[in-house]
């Protein structure tokens, strides 16, 4: 909290400073807009230097950090809209992919993926040569393995941005005595903008919070069901992130909402997946991996194993966890049969990182796949996400009369 309100403070200075000399940034205070805006962008070298140039209406503050496993540099900065052509920044040289975005509310941070260890030789902010705006100016160069891991290890995370906190983890609305609660998972978000789809060009981070609301108005109409949001706005979380608000906010049930892409454009329909150390087939190991990637899109530094099983007691509760979770899969299954398309075998099980909560029953599911025309067509239509809302309601009420009946 206390980086954050330093940052804010830098921020507000470097606004003041240029806020007479500055049209640009006269206008966009204008308009109450706090965040600084990136409307320009060009990268240009080779595999032994990269030259990196972003124009933003005000002075930006940053921070450089590196990351190894794949070679990363990541640069923080405070709340941005990227307002340039995604083809004006598109990976060059030393870099084989680029990712920027929202990390929450107060920052927001670029990935630059390196094809080898680099070092940054020259960082700096300058005043265009018209005075409309500043511009950060990044020099990468090729080093060797040893002094990037010198780099890694030298650097302080001090300046980390609020992101990497859980202080701004939501709280359901009071939940009365003997409440079920429900997480529900919008999947991706912010930095992470997660599959795109094949004709509208859709990103699939805003499908899973649309959709995730309305699911989760529709469950809060339920007497004795407290649904929940992981995430309210375009905001990157962590996967441990989501496991852990999960279970602070003593969710009974954690749903993730997911709309890939698949190379196979004609797969549509809906899929459960339950977590296992070893997947069922090779499109849930496929789909597993690259869900797992977030992290690492949005340049999480490590993310922490789950602790080893040593005691019996947690391996207990895993597995009876995992035998809730495949039950609420069937559930979801059970309630969609005539009702909702879905790919063959549709429960199928894989390394979800982010359905690790030993103590929380979850399932991931995949709305249908914006690789698939038709599909993206109804993730897109209210009238489809309304029905699915009621189906995935039917079948959280149907698993909790289940639970009762059992004692649970
Ligand atoms: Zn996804």
């Amino acid at each position: 909290m206390r980086t954050k309100r330093i940052r804010a403070w830098l921020f507000a200075v470097a606004v003041a400073a240029t806020a007479s000399a500055s049209l640009v940034s006269h206008i966009a205070l204008a308009a109450g807009e706090k965040r600084l805006l990136a409307y320009g962008a060009r990268i240009v070298g080779d595999d032994a230097r990269t030259r990196i140039v972003i124009d933003f209406d005000r002075p930006p503050t940053f921070s450089i950090h590196y990351i190894a496993n794949p070679e990363r540099v990541v640069i923080d900065l405070p709340a941005t809209a990227f307002g340039f052509p995604a083809k004006d920044l598109e990976a060059r040289g030393l870099f084989k992919d680029i990712r920027y975005g929202t990390m929450d509310e107060d920052s927001a941070r670029i990935v630059l993926t390196a094809t080898k260890p680099v070092r940054i030789g020259l960082a700096k902010v300058q005043v265009d040569e018209g005075g409309k705006g500043q511009r950060l100016v990044l020099e990468a160069e090729m080093t060797d393995k040893a002094k990037f891991d010198e780099l890694v290890k030298a650097q302080s995370w001090d300046e980390q941005p609020s992101s990497q906190t859980t202080s701004t983890i939501p709280s359901p609305e009071k939940p009365g005595s003997g409440d079920f609660i429900v997480a529900v998972d919008a999947g991706h978000g912010g930095i992470d903008t997660g599959a795109i789809g094949v004709d509208t060009k859709t990103q699939e981070k805003d499908v899973t919070l649309a959709f995730a609301r309305i699911l989760a108005d529709r469950l809060n109409r339920e007497p004795g069901i407290k649904a929940f949001l992981t995430r309210t706005d375009d905001s990157f979380l962590s996967l441990s992130q989501r496991v852990e608000i999960a279970r602070q906010n003593h969710a009974a049930l954690f749903v993730s909402m997911h709309a890939d892409t698949l190379r196979q454009k004609d797969i549509r329909g809906a899929t459960v997946y339950t977590i296992s150390d070893k997947a069922s087939d090779k499109l849930a190991a496929d789909l597993a991996d690259r869900e797992n990637l977030s992290d690492q899109i949005a340049g999480t530094a490590t993310t922490t194993e789950p602790p080893e099983v040593a005691d019996i007691l947690l391996d207990l509760t895993r597995r009876e966890t995992q035998a809730f979770s495949i039950s609420l899969a069937e559930s979801v299954l059970a309630s969609f049969k005539d009702q909702v398309g879905t790919i063959n075998n549709p429960h199928r099980h894989a390394g979800f990182r982010v359905l690790q909560a030993p103590d929380v029953p979850s399932i991931l599911l995949e709305l249908g796949f914006l690789s698939n025309r038709e599909d993206e067509k109804l993730l897109l239509d209210d009238a489809w996400r309304t029905k699915m809302g009621g189906l995935l309601t039917e079948a959280v009420k149907h698993y909790r009369a289940a639970m009762v009946a059992n004692g649970g």
